[in-house]
């Protein structure tokens, strides 16, 4: 692992032919071993007449079918290599789905040994930003049986890795507020990793109540991800820097934050990723677009353009940092999570925000439920100093100004939102669906030891 770890240091800056060369190196790899024992891909590609030798580069893969999350769910078997031994491989679950049924993912173990190794690209960033290459303290604020943590026991297990480089603590995401501050004082972490939402409730909390904490160096954040507007606001009222990841129990980890904070440096060499219209047309930089994944470093699971649900948006430009690999300028927010309007337009959870971003200042946190028909009734947890009158009526009328007269918008107190069986927050939910089966398939995958 050591060694890999310098020579991991060094693949973000190399010059794109090369990152190309190596991808393609992957890709063909395999494809090679999905004809030979994946049974989707050996029909798929005898269906149409192809032969792995017809896929020398990723633009290849747009000659295999798009396929989405209820078709892995389903039909987990097939895309399951008969040539990986059940004894060499493990079993991972992403999050509940809209019945309530996790989503099952074999990798191998050495699959799993190379996400660890290639995760060294933002371990580098994450020792940079919390200026701590040496005895790190972390608290991870996640569900104890979430894949992140599994990954990160599996790590522990199967890599010589001595206890004093990286101190880990583990708490739910579930506990108080008070219980999570308490511990977070006893600790003392250098890097505190969490889902976006929590962070987002944690910090408005903290600010309402004018408390204060021990707060970490680096705050780094997966899964349901949190608005520019958000992460600036914390950055600027608290000394934490905001981070953040991008992964998923199919894929591995997509991409992460340089040190320059704007955007998803992508591992396109593990991860071959392009952005799609809702067509499956390919979209040019700059234009918003559905991720589509495929992942060339898994053997048990074989998983080829996978639509991952999320909305992104590519930056054509060079980053300042001098990495050479893509980047992703955005994350926008949910497909599932879109404000449908009658009259045809359609808002991402993240331009919510910021179109909303002043008006929600007096709220813990919020979420919109969207029943059939284009109705949006808000759910607010209005913070302790918050004048409800004010909150509500501010908010009524931006909305009637942006969704238009003909749009009936309705506000509601709670105090708390229902959250995934994971333990994230929608930012949107449509009317059919309920707040406590309804799915979000990203999941968040760690960091590794710090040494
Ligand atoms: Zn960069």
């Amino acid at each position: 692992m050591a060694a890999t770890a310098s020579y991991e240091n060094w693949v973000p800056y190399w010059p794109p032919g090369r990152i190309a060369w190596l991808q393609g190196l992957r890709l063909r790899s395999t494809i090679r071993h999905a004809y030979r024992s994946v049974p989707y891909y050996r029909r798929t590609m005898d269906e149409r007449g192809l032969r792995p030798r017809d896929f020398q580069t990723a633009a290849d893969l747009e000659k295999l079918p798009l396929i989405d999350s209820l078709t892995v769910r389903a039909r987990i078997e097939e895309f399951t290599s008969r040539a990986v031994d059940p004894r060499a491989r493990q079993t991972f679950f992403s999050s509940g789905s809209q019945s309530g049924v996790q989503k099952k993912i074999y990798w191998d173990d050495w699959g799993v040994l190379r996400i660890l190794a290639y995760s060294e690209r933002d371990r580098a960033v994450l020792r940079r930003l919390s200026r701590r290459s040496w005895g790190q303290d972390q608290l991870f604020i996640l569900p104890l049986n979430s894949s992140v943590i599994k990954l990160r026991h599996l790590w522990d297990a199967q890599t010589l890795v001595p206890g004093a480089v990286a101190r880990r603590h583990f708490i739910s995401p579930d506990v108080t507020f008070d219980v999570a501050l308490e511990r977070m004082n006893a600790v003392r972490p250098q890097v505190v990793f969490s889902y976006g939402s929590w962070a987002e409730q944690f910090f408005r909390t903290l600010a309402d109540r004018k408390l204060t904490a021990a707060l970490p160096r680096v705050w780094s954040y997966g899964a349901d991800m949190m608005g520019r507007e958000t992460r600036d606001w914390i950055e600027a009222t608290f000394d934490c820097l905001i981070y953040s990841a991008y992964g998923a129990v199919e894929t591995g980890r997509i991409g992460w934050e340089c040190e320059q904070r704007r955007g998803f440096h992508l591992n396109v060499d593990e991860c071959a990723v392009r952005l799609v219209d809702p067509q499956g047309r390919t979209v040019t930089p700059g234009e918003t677009g559905e991720l589509v994944v495929s992942n060339l470093h898994n053997r048990a699971t074989v998983l080829l353009n996978v639509r991952l649900g999320d909305l992104g948006v590519m930056d054509g430009a060079r980053c300042r940092c001098g990495r050479t690999l893509p980047l992703l300028s955005s994350l926008e927010g949910r497909v599932s999570e879109l404000i449908q309007l009658a009259d045809g337009r359609s808002f991402p959870a993240r331009t919510i925000e910021t179109m909303f971003r002043d008006h929600l200042q007096g709220a813990l946190a919020s979420q919109i439920v969207q029943p059939p028909g284009g109705e949006i009734r808000w759910r607010l947890v209005p913070s302790d100093s918050a004048d409800r009158e004010a909150l509500s009526s501010g908010l009524l009328a931006r909305s009637h100004n942006l969704f238009g007269p003909e749009t009936a918008v309705a506000i509601d107190f709670v105090t708390a939102i229902p959250r995934t069986p994971q333990g994230k927050l929608r930012r949107v939910i449509h009317g059919e669906e309920t707040a406590d089966t309804a799915s979000i398939q990203g999941e968040m995958l760690p960091t590794g030891p710090s040494n």
